[in-house]
């Protein structure tokens, strides 16, 4: 860098300057101006009040622009005017906000926003409905934390209500423990996770695939073909409940299956429904660029398929054997179990050059706590209480995409990315 260039002041090296001591654009001394403007939004109202600010050659420190419901409220953090010229720019800025039919209030004071505390974190919350008073809960209880709400953001209004809060100067662990207790009483969502650059990094998501992507336990859709469904149903929910081994309870269910014909394979494949919400997240998290898996303790010859139709990066499953046209009622291959899934999480995020911390994981039964809690961010999805007290996060509303909200992406980005080119 030559000696005319200015130095950026975040370019100092970072060991040597904490982010929050980068001077303000003011330092903390200089009278500043809060100008407020509030009324109904229509065009020309940033315009005009900056049109009216520049005449006394003010400098601009901050400005926020919220739109609810068709009224405005506009704020403007500005250096104050030159000496004597104060009280001219109040009575310019009324005069202007009255013939706008806006309420103008001015606030002197001196110095930017207050550096916010350390420690940041952002709390999705999602309600259907979100009530005043759930909201009134979780604003309490991050205040019992000591965190402060810098901000408070809708991300979406369908198919759930889904408001993000970022919060400084707590711990995103001690939010994320407070906040579970409330949420669980309320019978809201609620998703704490560190903010940071990160969070926008491209990521891997993967899930579990029976009651997770789809709302069929596999195993069930193929027990119906062997007249044995009521049998391995009461398995299934055993192993679900963490009450049985998981690998046991496959191989129990899968030798019930022995000598089914082949054929029933097709079947099932176009049997599987998918969960309401499933296509649209997988479609956003593609077109976002993220890379997305499946892990499932049900079987290769439909995860498969799911690949293939849905676009996956990854998929795992055990694998029925099949011998002369036949299932045999074993299994083939590597099991996939509760450990195996976290290990597959763990070779995916590895091939897609993820870091683990990087990665979401979706899954609603004990088979998934592990892999839950390895991912950089667990999702209980519609999950049994086992899962659901354990995991980072639990939705409790049967709507795939609303995992998307947890990832700070709002509706509007759905819908345009949506709108995108394949
Ligand atoms: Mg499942």
């Amino acid at each position: 860098m030559s000696a005319s260039q200015p130095q950026h002041p975040a370019d100092v090296p970072a060991d040597d300057v904490p982010a929050d001591d980068v001077p303000a654009a003011v330092s903390s001394d200089v009278p500043t101006l809060l100008v407020k403007i509030f009324g109904k939004d229509r065009p020309g109202i940033t315009a005009g009040l900056f049109d009216t600010l520049a005449a006394y050659s003010v400098d601009v420190v901050d400005i926020e622009q919220v739109v609810t419901r068709g009224r405005i409220v506009l704020c403007a953090l500005v250096t104050e005017p030159r000496t004597g010229l104060e009280g001219d720019l109040r009575a310019t800025v009324h005069s202007w906000a009255e013939s706008m039919k806006m309420q103008a209030e001015i606030i002197s004071g001196t110095g930017d926003n207050r550096p916010r505390g350390v420690g940041r974190s952002l709390v999705t919350v999602l309600g259907h409905p979100l009530t005043a008073e759930s909201t009134a809960a979780i604003a309490a209880s991050i205040t019992g934390t000591g965190g402060n709400i810098d901000r408070i953001f809708r991300l979406a209004k369908y198919p759930v209500t889904a408001v993000e809060f970022a919060v400084s100067g707590t711990e995103t662990e001690a939010l994320r423990t407070a906040l579970a207790i409330a949420a669980a009483k309320l019978g809201v969502d609620v998703a704490v996770v560190a903010a940071g650059l990160h969070r926008r990094a491209q990521r891997l998501v993967v899930m579990d695939v029976d009651s997770t992507l789809i709302q069929d336990e596999v195993i069930e859709l193929f027990a119906a073909h062997a007249g044995c469904e009521d049998e391995v149903a009461e398995v299934t929910a055993a192993a679900m409940r963490g009450e049985l081994d998981f690998e046991q309870s496959l191989h129990a269910r899968v030798a019930l299956l022995e000598g089914l014909d082949a054929s029933v394979v097709d079947k099932v494949r176009s049997e599987v429904r998918l969960t309401p919400g499933a296509r649209t997240l997988i479609r956003t998290l593609k077109r976002l660029g993220y890379q997305v898996g499946v892990v499932s303790g049900g079987f290769t010859q439909v995860t498969d398929d799911l690949r293939e139709r849905l676009g996956l990066d990854f998929a795992q499953a055990n694998t029925l054997e099949i011998v002369d046209g036949k299932l045999t009622g074993r299994v083939v291959g590597e099991i996939v179990d509760r450990a195996g899934k976290a290990r597959l999480l763990r070779r995916f995020a590895s091939q897609a050059g993820v870091p683990l911390a990087q990665t979401v994981a979706i899954g609603d039964g004990a088979n998934d706590l592990d892999m839950l809690n390895a991912a950089g961010l667990g999702v209980a999805f519609n999950a049994k209480p086992v899962v659901r007290e354990a995991a980072h996060t639990a939705v409790n509303v049967p709507f795939l995409d609303t995992v998307l909200y947890l990832l700070g992406i709002t509706r509007e980005e759905v819908e345009a990315a949506d709108t995108q080119e394949d």
